[in-house]
């Protein structure tokens, strides 16, 4: 419960995340209309299970003392090198969100007036918002030293990851062809090419 710095640190950067980068592209979104949705019920339950891993857990655990009986002990360094990646993801989330713009949707779906981002952060690997979430699902264990708030976004975002993806990418070859397969032979999903 609330006893160290790295602790208040999650909780900071998850409240900036939420309500400066998520919220605002949820509302844009809900005014924008759907023209082919690929969501089924398995990733609604993924992606409920997601939101609870992802933010649910963690704040339960630093603001109550429920899941204290989880922790475990790492030394303070570990803490500031967990707080470096999380800055990271933060960052990488933030820059994402804004150069997709109103190409975003929470789950598998194309929107009205659709167009195919390659540019930003999106020159350099095709999954920028799915790569951030590969850092802070490491930072979150040094920054919560729990076994359960700490490893809940990695134990759902795995296989999340693993099923959306190819599907996400099948859904783009469909609607963008040839200018997404072009995008994707010259980019990786989450690890930027090395440029010779
Ligand atoms: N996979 C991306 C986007 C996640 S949001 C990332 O990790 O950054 C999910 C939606 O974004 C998908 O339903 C798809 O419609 C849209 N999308 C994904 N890649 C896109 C791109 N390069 N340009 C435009 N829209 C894209």
């Amino acid at each position: 419960m609330l006893d160290n710095i790295f602790q208040v640190i999650f909780l900071v950067g998850l409240v900036v995340y939420l309500f400066g980068v998520y919220r605002p592209n949820v509302r844009r979104y809900r005014k924008s209309r759907i023209t082919d949705s690929r969501l089924t019920r398995l990733d609604l339950a993924l992606d409920m299970l997601a939101f609870v891993a992802w933010q649910v857990i963690p704040v339960i655990y630093v603001l109550t003392p429920w899941l204290d009986f989880a922790d475990y002990h790492l030394p303070t360094w570990t803490g500031w090198v967990g707080t470096a990646i999380f800055a990271l993801a933060l960052w990488l989330l933030w820059r994402s969100y804004a150069d997709l713009g109103r190409n975003w949707s929470p789950t598998l779906q194309i929107m009205e007036e659709h167009s195919l981002v390659t540019h930003g952060v999106y020159q350099y690997v095709r999954h920028p918002i799915y790569a951030a979430l590969w850092p802070w699902g490491i930072a979150q264990p040094l920054l919560l030293q729990n076994w359960i708030a700490g490893f809940a976004l990695l134990a759902i975002f795995i296989p999340l990851y693993l099923l959306r993806v190819p599907r996400e990418e099948q859904m783009m070859l469909e609607h963008f062809g040839e200018q997404y397969g072009e995008y994707m032979s010259r980019t990786r999903r989450v690890i930027p090419r090395q440029r010779r």
